[in-house]
């Protein structure tokens, strides 16, 4: 078990208190600030592997990898190497350049989109997807599903999932707008229903489907911790299409991670438009949008829809997705391998939650998994409301006791956390041990 300096005296500590004199909370991300699992958030000074190494020389086994990128474990040779070849190039052109179109060849390639349009973050790509479907169809109204997070454009922050929903002031269940400064007219064109619920979804779009522009939704949920959709809602996600409304299927979290087509692929979806982010850019900021050419060619300046990026394509960040899809692609046993290394783990949590007697429910798909502190099957967390049913006094416990073993899980309970091809036998093992005696720590 590694010591972990007390709060007052560490340099994460220290950190911290300069952070929040210049930073709003401190950080730069709600998330990252502990605040619904308490403590000094760490600060770090670097990553390796499947390891993070804190401001205090604290090493960590990484469940989070950036909260998704870092699919191949932190500072992979080939991406190193690939973003220190563009360096020496130059940082920015604000011009085209050839990596932009290697990445756009590669993901048409993977993903059946017939083209791609690169952003900077998860945040611009459904914010343009949405604006393109409203241009494409003409109509205003957009639905999403409650506990779905698809970044923090306007118009999305309505039910919006784990940020919100683990902020101390945020509590759950939110009513929409679920942020201060968005206007309740913009919140009015967006509609929520539950998640899972697929006769609502046929019932609105009965009554309104004329109306609405897009149904945009998390093809399995990372957002309210793991929700995975079942045949009868993404069958009636399909039928949305029935309507001339446009189908967006948000792959940032699962895009080229629960399989080279990300869920589109693992799950059979036929989305209209698909938004990316996270594992695209490797560990860089990278976002794209995506789909049908008919659809795509109504961009700009192609189309009448505006959309821009005085960052978009930076030969960096392309060098750095380019790298990482490549080596996801030479690879074609890795998804299994995480796969399975995921479902050990899954195995051993429940194990040893069961021998400390503490109600725990694992939802796992691939290589995406949370422990939900409540008495349920494994499995049987399905909509947001079940998620909200956990005990989240339990979860933070835990959390700060597998933190004080060296495991750095995601700090809400209402996360995904990521396994990485960097994650062997050696962290599986480390991580059950201090997962069976973080679970001792739990008052259930
Ligand atoms: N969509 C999903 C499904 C996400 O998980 C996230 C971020 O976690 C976003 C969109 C927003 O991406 P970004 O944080 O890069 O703006």
């Amino acid at each position: 078990m590694s010591s972990t300096p007390s709060f007052s005296t560490s340099r994460s500590g220290a950190l911290f208190e300069r952070a929040k004199a210049v930073m709003p909370g401190g950080v730069n991300s709600p998330v990252r600030a502990f605040r619904s699992v308490g403590g000094v958030p760490r600060f770090i000074a670097s990553a390796q592997g499947a390891y993070l190494t804190d401001a205090d020389g604290q090493r960590y086994i990484d469940y989070i990898g950036s909260w998704g990128p870092m699919i191949l474990g932190h500072d992979h040779p080939a991406v190193r190497e690939a973003v220190a070849g563009a360096l020496g190039s130059g940082t920015s052109f604000g011009a085209p350049n050839e990596r932009e179109v290697e990445l756009a060849e590669l993901v048409t390639r993977l993903t059946g989109a017939e083209r791609v349009r690169f952003v900077s973050s998860g945040t611009e790509a459904t914010m343009s997807a949405l604006r393109l479907a409203r241009g494409f169809t003409g109509r205003k109204y957009i639905v999403k599903f409650r506990g779905n997070y698809h970044g923090h454009a306007d118009g999305l922050l309505v039910e919006a999932g784990s940020g919100l929903m683990t902020n101390a002031e945020g509590a759950l269940g939110a009513a929409a707008p679920s942020s201060a400064g968005v206007p309740e007219e913009y919140a009015a064109l967006t509609l929520v229903l539950d998640y899972n619920d697929p006769a609502a979804l046929d019932a609105l779009m009965g009554s309104r489907g004329q109306d609405i522009a897009a149904v945009i939704f998390e093809p399995v949920v990372g957002n309210a911790g793991v929700l995975i959709p079942t045949p009868e809602f993404l069958a009636a996600l399909h039928r949305v299409r029935d309507h001339g409304t446009l189908l967006i299927a948000d792959e940032v979290m699962t895009g080229f991670r629960l399989s080279l087509n990300g869920a589109t692929g693992l799950l059979g979806l036929r989305p209209d438009l698909r938004c990316w982010g996270k594992i695209i850019g490797g560990g860089l900021p990278v976002g794209a949008y995506g789909g049908r050419a008919e659809v795509m060619e109504f961009v700009s300046p192609q189309g009448p829809v505006y959309q821009a990026g005085t960052l978009s394509g930076n030969p960096l960040a392309m060098a750095a997705g380019l790298a990482t899809l490549r080596e996801l692609e030479a690879r074609p046993g890795l998804y299994a391998e995480l796969g399975e290394y995921t479902a050990r783990l899954a195995t051993g949590l429940r194990e040893a939650a069961e021998a400390a007697g503490v109600p725990v429910s694992i939802n796992r798909l691939g290589s995406m998994l949370t422990v939900f502190f409540q008495d349920a099957p494994d499995g049987s967390v399905a909509r947001y409301a079940d998620a909200a049913r956990s005990d989240t006094a339990a979860f933070a416990a835990w959390f700060q006791g597998m933190l004080a073993r060296g495991v750095y899980w995601a700090p809400s309970q209402f996360e995904s956390i990521f396994t990485s091809a960097a994650h062997g036998d050696a962290e599986l093992n480390a991580t059950l041990q201090a997962a069976a005696q973080a679970f001792q720590g739990v008052q259930s």
